[in-house]
């Protein structure tokens, strides 16, 4: 009974400033993670969109980081307030939306999951977006920056952020999204199998991309062809450029198309990769949490990419 008293009070505790906010939070982590994980569970539950398995519940872990990472971001601006119930509010709100995405049955694939735990991180950090465009379409930064048309400041932001996901940003990411190293290797194993591959990875990033650019009102709308042009032209909007084009394949495939005489030939097609770019030509980089029986065997193939 203490327990749940203890609770309650932290609850509905306030922090009036922002290093309240920080330090409660900091503190509070795991509660709050466990909290938003519930929160999920709880609607699928509610919706007749839970099953008792694993990958459910990976999902309602993985949304339960969502909410959270998210909570982290806004919170601070609504201070004072009892960040308990603005986490709760924050979930409710999310899922009172008409299309919450975890009502799509495609995402529960390993792939699904990948692509969707990508593009929910790039929603909130610029290393995984600018690697939306190494993951989705195989682009090296310095097509990235051919691409979007960045001045010489923006290109060192874009290595940078190659540099940092390489490091860390993507293990980070699988961790935190529940992708494991079996996961991968299923996509991989996928991929290389080669039928409809493609075509059913296109079909999940447009639903996924739809989604997420919902999260960034001033990014959303599509540009017509001449206000691509014109963008372009008169050497402004890079965060537009960025933003919009790593969550939107039909503007990238027409940004593509426009720049052509300046970029490379290579048409914009899924090219999915799930592992970062790679800088050096062996880098045996194994999650933690892969399972041991396959191990030798998969430092193998990691050693030999990219092929
Ligand atoms: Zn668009």
């Amino acid at each position: 009974m203490g327990e749940s008293r203890e609770a309650s009070e932290t609850a509905g505790t306030v922090v009036t400033t922002v290093e309240d906010f920080d330090r409660l939070t900091a503190d509070a982590l795991p509660n709050l993670l466990d909290r938003a994980t519930t929160h999920t569970r709880r609607f699928l539950r509610e919706t007749g969109q839970w099953a008792d398995d694993i990958s459910h519940e990976k999902l309602a872990l993985r949304w339960g980081y969502e909410f959270l990472e998210r909570f982290l971001v806004c919170g601070r601006a609504e201070v004072p307030c009892r960040p308990f119930l603005l986490l709760d509010s924050l979930i409710a709100k999310y899922f009172s939306q008409a299309e919450p995405l975890c009502y799509h049955q495609g995402l529960l694939s390993p792939l699904g999951r990948f692509l969707d735990g990508l593009t929910s991180r790039a929603v909130v950090s610029r290393d995984a977006l600018m690697a939306l465009f190494y993951h989705l379409y195989g682009f090296g930064q310095g097509q990235v920056v051919k691409v979007l048309g960045l001045g010489a400041a923006e290109s060192q932001r874009v290595y940078k952020n190659f540099e940092r996901w390489r490091r860390t940003g993507w293990e980070r990411a699988m961790t935190e999204i529940g992708i494991t190293d079996e996961d991968l290797q299923e996509i991989e194993d996928q991929k290389h199998r080669g039928k409809n591959f493609d075509a059913e990875t296109e079909r999940l990033i447009r639903t996924i991309q739809s989604h997420y650019r919902k999260s960034e009102p001033q990014h959303f709308p599509c540009l017509s062809r001449q206000q691509w042009t014109d963008l372009f032209d008169q050497g402004y909007g890079y965060d537009y450029r960025a933003w919009h084009l790593a969550l939107c394949r039909d503007c990238l495939v027409e940004v593509y198309l426009l720049r052509q005489d300046r970029t490379d030939d290579r048409p914009p097609a899924i090219d999915l990769q799930v592992r970062p770019l790679l800088k050096g030509k062996v880098v045996s980089f194994v999650l933690k949490h892969r399972g041991e029986a396959n191990g030798s065997g998969r430092a193998q193939r990691v050693s030999a990419w990219p092929p």
